[in-house]
């Protein structure tokens, strides 16, 4: 019997590494040229723990490639007509060339109003309807970073995907349902025949078993199981969880949406929680925000 090839995991740490001194050098340039510092800002609101690491490390990057990073904290209670007048001065002041709304937010603000009123020209995130809009259009615009991260990542380890099946477990707005969009482009990198799936969809292991590439996005820990992946399919694994571990210092490991140890023994590519899509989402955020300030996709 013929031994079958080994699984190469994909290192999303690289790829999301070798990005950033892409757009480091493009921002020293700008700044020995005498133009500014692209500006990224978050809005932070209440002091959520994911949410609250999830904006350090948007800071570090921003800073580690040269971009000028400022962070507006709010407490949990700020009310929605004050969340919108914040939006409306980040709309309006000059200086920001891009920022993000951290979600979730408290239960009494309107996701959807807060993200619709962000300036489009603005939106790093891709989150507002002008984007998503002109995404599936297949116009220029903010791409939601972590499914545009993904792309990436399968044009960087040379991953066929034209005409091969690509099974999306999970719809949400910012990861499934922009994947199975991008995915399904009539584009170099792209044109794959998609399969989105969602809590209701009947025989999922089935419809799992026929992907080509498998992009796992449900938000349940090692959810996808070695039996619901095809021999020598790619898994993309966008989950992160903390599951509680003793023997770490930090009392827990990350572990995503796919059961990485068993499941990589079926796999030609597979990508590691962490190190995998996690790292590309932020490279992928201050792309947007370089673009943002060079006005590429609003100019
Ligand atoms: P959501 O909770 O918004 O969406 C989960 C999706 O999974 C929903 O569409 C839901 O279906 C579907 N789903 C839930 N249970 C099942 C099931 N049993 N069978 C099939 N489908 C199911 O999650 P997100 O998309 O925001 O995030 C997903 C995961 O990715 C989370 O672990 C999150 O932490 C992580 N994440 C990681 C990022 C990164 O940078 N690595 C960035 C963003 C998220 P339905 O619509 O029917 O409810």
């Amino acid at each position: 019997m013929a031994k079958r090839k080994q699984t190469v995991i994909i290192d999303g740490r690289k790829v999301a590494s070798e990005l950033k001194e892409t757009i480091k050098k493009e921002i020293a340039e700008m700044i020995d040229g005498g133009q500014d510092s692209p500006h990224l800002a978050a809005v932070l609101v209440g002091n959520d723990p994911a949410s609250e690491t999830y904006v350090a490390s948007k800071e570090k990057a921003a800073h580690a490639v040269g971009m000028i990073s400022s962070t507006y904290r709010y407490p949990a209670d700020i009310t929605e007509k004050e969340l919108l007048e914040v939006v409306d001065y980040l709309n309006s002041d000059e200086e920001i060339d891009g920022y993000i709304v951290q979600l979730p937010l408290p239960d009494h603000i309107d996701e959807n109003k807060i993200i619709h009123h962000i300036n489009p020209a603005k939106d790093v995130d891709g989150f507002t309807p002008e984007n998503v809009g002109k995404m599936v259009l297949g116009q220029p615009a903010f791409l939601s970073a972590t499914p545009y991260g993904i792309m990436e990542l399968l044009k960087y380890y040379k991953i066929p995907v034209a005409g091969k099946h690509c099974v999306v477990v999970g719809r949400s707005n910012i990861v499934g349902r922009p994947m199975s969009i991008l995915l399904s482009q009539k584009e170099d990198g792209a044109n794959a025949t998609v399969t989105l799936c969602h809590s209701a969809t009947k025989n999922l292991e089935e419809i799992t078993r026929s992907a080509d590439i498998l992009i796992a996005a449900i938000g349940k820990a090692q959810f996808i199981k070695a039996d619901m992946v095809k021999e020598g399919a790619v898994v993309i694994d966008v989950g992160i969880h903390r599951l509680k571990d003793a023997t770490r210092k930090s009392g827990y490991h990350l572990v995503g949406d796919v059961d990485f140890k068993e499941v990589m023994k079926k796999t030609s590519f597979i990508t590691p929680v962490p190190g995998g899509v996690g790292p590309m989402t932020i490279a992928m955020l201050l792309k947007n925000t370089l673009l943002a300030h060079k006005n590429e996709i609003y100019p």
